[in-house]
């Protein structure tokens, strides 16, 4: 392998990254992963430590997971692709299928609209969204709702539906038709409500107020994160999403749940939707679906849903959409043992249990230190904490001081993820409490090296 100065260098000579500013990686060379096992990455100096980060919020088996290894490797060797468009299929994706339909059971979904990853699986389930309605009779349903802090990709429908101006300014103007209604969040909210159940009804009633003021029969569908993921972690009050459902129900308006991190366990349930007790019309999946080993998502289906488009006559309902890469052999065979693994190990209920250990270990943090003005988790294995200069105003920390935690802790033992003001952890599922007291221990020393 080549020397670590020399990869820096032609790193920053030839590489851009995703969410960086092109000249960052001169300025700030990244961390050259160059080896993985179990829970652990190593970088090109030799540096092992815990990702706390689990990849990107996929690699839920850890690094070493052979079953999924050795899958894609005979896969490759008996079909690497064939293209599941219209006249051919490969079996792999017929199988996979089937076995998504009993896991995804008690959501209600059953049929599966393959992808290539996350962002595919919005822009499937908000294009199959609309064209439910044209197909149901009502072409005027067009319009899509969302949370504010809501994270949906980078496609251009799923950067309109983003809540997060720094994943939309740039490359503005984006769809028309999408509206934005306020998060459960409730460290900061345009209510200034602390309570977590008061705050859930405020948002309730501005999503009413939004159907009302659109008019119910121009919008498609809402589209959310059953806990909102990559905008800081913010779990909502367990009354919100069940409302979300009624509300969308009432006005015939489709609810999307976007579950690219929170389905397969994170959460400590099966399925974000599940954890709250909720079926969507839609759900979208990716990452953990292979164990981040291969791109590959999955838009499931309900069945109300599926039999408008399949009882069609009109020929409305022909699918004018799809990928090169949907329904991959490769992917779909990741998938499967993946699916089998993720079942063998029951890793919800380590993600239930660690995801609470680590939320009280933050928790222990923030009571000694003033820095940490909220800590957010407490389902599975996604945690947060929103770090402030001032707990009485709640002014953010500046960017080289959180920047300088997260590099004390990776040198301490663990890569965690800053985005904004927060420090993000979703470690893989198969952690154990002595990873999880490491993890810990490398962020005191991030935040006592301040
Ligand atoms: N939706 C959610 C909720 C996500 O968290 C992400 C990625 N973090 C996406 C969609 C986009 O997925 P991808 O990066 O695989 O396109």
């Amino acid at each position: 392998m080549k020397d670590s100065n020399f990869l820096k260098e032609m790193n920053a000579r030839s590489v851009w990254h995703p969410m960086a500013h092109p000249a960052d990686s001169q300025q700030n060379p990244p961390t050259i992963v160059t080896g993985a096992q179990g829970v652990r990455i190593t970088d090109v100096d030799g540096h092992e430590v815990v990702d706390g980060v689990g990849g990107l919020w996929n690699v839920n088996l850890g690094f070493s997971c052979e079953p999924v290894k050795a899958a894609i490797a005979a896969q490759l060797d008996r079909l690497p692709y064939y293209s599941i468009f219209r006249g051919t299929t490969n079996d792999c994706v017929i199988e996979l299928a089937e076995e998504l339909r009993d896991f995804f059971a008690p959501d209600g979904l059953s049929r599966a609209f393959y992808t290539s990853g996350g962002s595919d699986s919005v822009e499937t389930a908000l294009r199959l969204a609309r064209q439910y309605h044209k197909v149901k009779g009502e072409p005027g349903r067009i319009k899509y709702l969302s949370l504010k802090k809501g994270y949906h990709g980078t496609h251009t429908g799923g950067a309109s539906v983003n809540g997060n101006a720094n994943f939309r300014t740039q490359y503005e103007p984006l769809l028309p038709g999408c509206y934005h209604i306020p998060a459960p969040y409730t460290y900061r909210n345009p209510f200034n409500e602390t309570d977590p159940e008061k705050l859930a009804q405020l948002c309730l009633q501005a999503l009413e107020d939004e159907i009302a003021f659109q008019g119910a029969g121009t919008i498609a569908a809402m589209i959310m994160e059953p806990v909102l993921g990559a905008g800081g972690v913010i779990p909502p009050h367990e009354s919100f999403m069940p409302g979300v459902r009624e509300i969308c129900s009432k006005h015939g308006i489709l609810l999307i749940a976007d579950e690219v991190i929170t389905a397969f366990g994170r959460t400590g349930s099966w399925t974000g939707s599940r954890h709250w007790g909720v079926q969507p019309d839609l759900m979208c999946t990716a990452k953990a679906i292979t164990n981040g080993y291969f791109p590959f998502g999955a838009v499931m289906i309900s069945d109300a849903v599926a039999e408008v488009f399949e009882k069609d006559e009109s020929g409305r309902a022909a699918i004018g959409h799809g990928y090169t890469y949907s329904g991959h052999p490769v992917g779909a065979a990741a998938a499967l043992a993946c699916l089998a693994e993720t079942k063998r190990l029951n890793v919800k209920d380590n993600a239930a249990a660690r995801g609470a250990e680590l939320h009280e270990g933050l928790k222990s943090l923030q009571a000694d230190l003033d820095l940490i003005g909220d800590v957010r988790g407490g389902h599975g294995l996604m945690c947060a904490m929103e770090l402030v200069s001032d707990r009485a105003t709640k002014a953010p920390i500046d960017k080289a001081r959180i920047n300088q935690v997260q590099e004390v802790a990776y040198q301490s033992g663990a890569m965690v993820r800053v985005s904004g003001p927060n420090i993000i952890l979703s470690p893989p599922l198969v952690l154990t409490s002595d990873d999880a007291q490491v993890i810990l221990s490398a962020l005191r020393a991030g935040f006592d090296s301040l």
